[in-house]
C-alpha cells in the first residue's frame, strides 16, 4: 500500500468525535487526516476481542500453531518491511533506514515470542501435609496453569509507531490474549498495514483491534473499560498516572513504561574513544525521543574538558534532516508542540545560568527541528536536569567522588535506564547494583534484546517488557491442588 492510499482509507475509518490532523514532521505541514473512534469504537472493539476470547478461537488453538502464526507475521513484516518503514518515516520523521532497520527488529521479536508459545508452562510439586484441617498426614499433589489474562488494552506512544505495536501485541499474541490496540494520534498509519498483515498470517478475525483517536478520548475509554482485563501502556509519567486512576473501576492489572531521565557516568579510566560517540548517540539518536536516551551525562574531574568538547563535538557534526533525505543521521521531533516544549526547555536553562556549549535552537529550515544540544554549568534542582524532556538535549556536569556521582544520578522520580562508562571492572558492577534503573548499560548505551526484561524502576514503570517476564505479563497463574 502506498501512503496516499493509506491516507485514504484511513480518512474514511467511521469516527464519533472530532478530525484529527496527521502530519509529517519532517516538512511540517499536514498530509492528512482521519476521525477520532471515541468510546463507540472502544465499545465495539472490546466487545469483538471478548466474543473471540469466550469463544477460544485464539487462545484454543494449539501452541505449535499459535507459535507458526507468530512467525508467519515476522516474515510479513519483512516482506511489507519497505512500505512499513516508508509510513512511519514519513509519519514519525525517523529517516527511512531507520525505520527499514526496525522492521527487522520487529520481525525477530516476532519470532522471539513465537519461540515462547509452545513452552509456556506451570510448576508440578510433591506436598506433604502434617495435620491439615483433617488431622490426618496428608499427600498431595500440586502444579500451576499459565493461562491468558483475557482481553488486554494496549495503548502506545509514537516513538518508533510500528515497533511499539509490536513490543505489545507479540507478547500478547504469545500468551493468546485477545487485544484492543490504540497507536498515538501523532502515528497512526503503519498500524493500517499491520491489520492486513495479521488477517493475512491467519490470526482471527476479532482477536486483534486497533483503534484509533486521541488519548483523551479513545484511549481514556479503554483504560477505563469495564470488560478489558489488563491495559499495558507505554508512553510520559503523567498520562500513566491517568491510566492507573482509569483502572480502578474494574481494578483492571495495569502494565506502565514510563518515562525516563537517565544517567550516563564516564570515568577518568574510560575508553574515550568509545564513550563519547557512545554517549553523545545515546541522546541524539532518534533527536533524542526514546524513553532510554541518556539525557544527563556525570563525567569525573579529570576527563571533564574532553568529554564536554568531545559530546558538542559529535553534535556539531551531526546531519540532521528530513526522513527521505541522504545520509541524515537524525530526523525531526515529532510535532510543533514538541519542539516548543524542547526550546522552553533549553530556553530556561539559558536564562537560570546553564551555558549552551553547542546547539541551543530550532534549525532555520521547514519541518520541527531542534538543534543536538549541550548545557554544562547546570545546578541539580533546575527542571532541564530533573524533568523528561524527550529531545535531543543533554546536560553535562563533573564529579569527584563514587557517593557524590550516585547521589547526582539518582536524585530523581525516574529509573529506566543508567549508564557507565569504565574500564575498571569491579567499579562497572558495583555501579551495576547501586544505580536506580530497571535497564544497566556498561560501556554501551542504547542496546537492547528480545530477551532480556526491560522494566522502570520509580515513577518509570509497573512491570517488565522482553524476556519471558514480558509473556507472563499477558498471563494469569492458577495454583491447583489435589489430594492423592
Ligand atoms: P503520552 O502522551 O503519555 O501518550 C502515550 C499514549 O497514551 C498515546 O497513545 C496517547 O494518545 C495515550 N493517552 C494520552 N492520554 C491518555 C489517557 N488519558 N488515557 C489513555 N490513553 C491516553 O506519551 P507520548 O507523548 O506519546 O510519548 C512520549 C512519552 O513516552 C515519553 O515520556 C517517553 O519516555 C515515554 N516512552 C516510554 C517508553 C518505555 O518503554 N518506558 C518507550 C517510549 C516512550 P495521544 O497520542 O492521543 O495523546
Ligand atoms: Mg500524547
Amino acid at each position: 500500500m502506498t501512503l496516499a492510499t493509506v491516507l485514504e482509507d484511513i480518512r474514511k475509518r467511521p469516527g464519533t468525535g472530532e478530525t484529527i490532523p496527521i502530519f509529517n514532521p519532517s516538512i511540517g505541514e499536514q498530509i492528512g487526516e482521519f476521525t477520532d473512534g471515541g468510546k463507540a469504537a472502544v465499545d465495539e472493539a472490546v466487545a469483538r476481542a471478548r466474543e473471540t476470547f469466550k469463544s477460544g478461537v485464539w487462545h484454543g488453538k494449539s501452541s505449535s500453531e499459535r507459535s507458526k502464526i507468530l512467525w508467519r507475521i515476522a516474515e510479513l513484516i519483512e516482506e511489507h518491511a519497505e512500505e512499513l518503514a516508508e509510513l512511519d518515516s514519513r509519519n514519525g520523521g525517523a529517516s527511512l533506514t531507520q525505520c527499514r532497520h526496525i522492521m527487522h527488529a520487529s520481525a525477530e521479536f516476532y519470532r522471539y515470542c513465537a519461540g515462547w508459545c509452545t513452552k509456556i508452562n506451570g510448576i508440578s510439586h510433591d506436598i506433604r501435609m502434617a495435620g491439615g484441617l483433617s488431622g490426618t498426614f496428608t499427600e498431595m499433589h500440586g502444579y500451576t496453569i499459565k493461562q491468558p489474562i483475557g482481553v488486554v488494552g494496549l495503548i502506545i506512544p509514537w516513538n518508533g509507531p510500528f515497533h511499539m505495536s509490536s513490543i505489545k501485541l507479540a507478547p500478547a499474541l504469545a500468551a493468546g490474549c485477545s487485544a484492543v490496540l490504540k497507536p498515538a494520534e501523532q502515528t497512526p498509519l503503519s498500524m493500517m498495514i499491520l491489520e492486513k498483515i495479521l488477517v493475512k498470517a491467519g490470526v482471527p478475525e476479532g482477536v486483534v483491534n486497533i483503534v484509533y483517536g486521541y488519548g483523551h478520548t479513545t484511549g481514556q475509554a479503554l483504560a477505563e473499560h469495564p470488560d478489558v482485563d489488563k491495559i499495558s501502556f507505554t508512553g510520559s509519567t503523567v498520562t500513566g498516572k491517568k491510566i492507573v486512576q482509569a483502572a480502578a473501576g474494574n481494578l483492571k492489572r495495569v502494565m506502565l513504561e514510563l518515562g525516563g531521565k537517565s544517567p550516563v557516568l564516564i570515568y577518568n579510566d574510560a575508553d574515550l574513544s568509545k564513550a563519547i560517540p557512545g554517549a553523545a548517540m545515546g541522546i541524539f539518536a532518534h533527536s533524542g525521543q526514546g524513553c532510554i536516551c541518556g539525557s544527563r551525562i556525570f563525567v569525573e574531574r579529570g576527563v571533564y574538558d574532553q568529554v564536554v568538547e568531545g559530546v558538542a563535538g559529535v553534535a556539531r557534526s551531526i546531519r540532521q534532516g528530513g526522513s527521505h533525505e541522504e545520509g541524515v543521521h537524525i530526523g525531526p521531533v515529532i510535532s510543533q508542540k514538541q519542539l516548543e516544549k524542547i526550546m522552553g526547555y533549553i530556553d530556561e536553562g539559558r536564562q537560570e545560568g546553564a551555558e549552551i556549549v553547542a546547539g541551543g535552537k530550532r534549525r532555520d529550515r521547514a519541518g520541527y527541528f531542534v538543534e543536538p544540544t549541550v548545557l554544562t554549568g547546570t545546578r541539580p534542582d533546575m527542571r532541564l536536569v530533573q524533568e523528561e524532556i524527550f529531545g535531543p538535549v543533554v546536560t553535562i556536569a563533573p564529579f569527584d567522588d563514587e557517593e557524590e556521582v550516585l547521589a547526582q544520578a539518582n536524585d530523581s522520580i525516574y529509573g529506566l535506564a543508567a549508564s557507565a562508562w569504565t574500564n575498571d571492572l569491579s567499579r562497572a558492577h558495583r555501579l551495576a547494583k547501586r544505580m536506580e534503573a530497571g535497564m544497566i548499560t556498561l560501556n554501551c548505551q542504547l542496546v537492547w534484546d528480545p530477551a532480556l526484561p526491560i522494566g522502570g524502576h520509580k515513577q518509570s514503570g509497573w512491570g517488565y517488557e522482553y524476556g519471558i517476564e514480558g509473556i507472563e505479563a499477558y498471563m494469569t497463574t492458577k495454583c491447583v491442588y489435589t489430594q492423592l
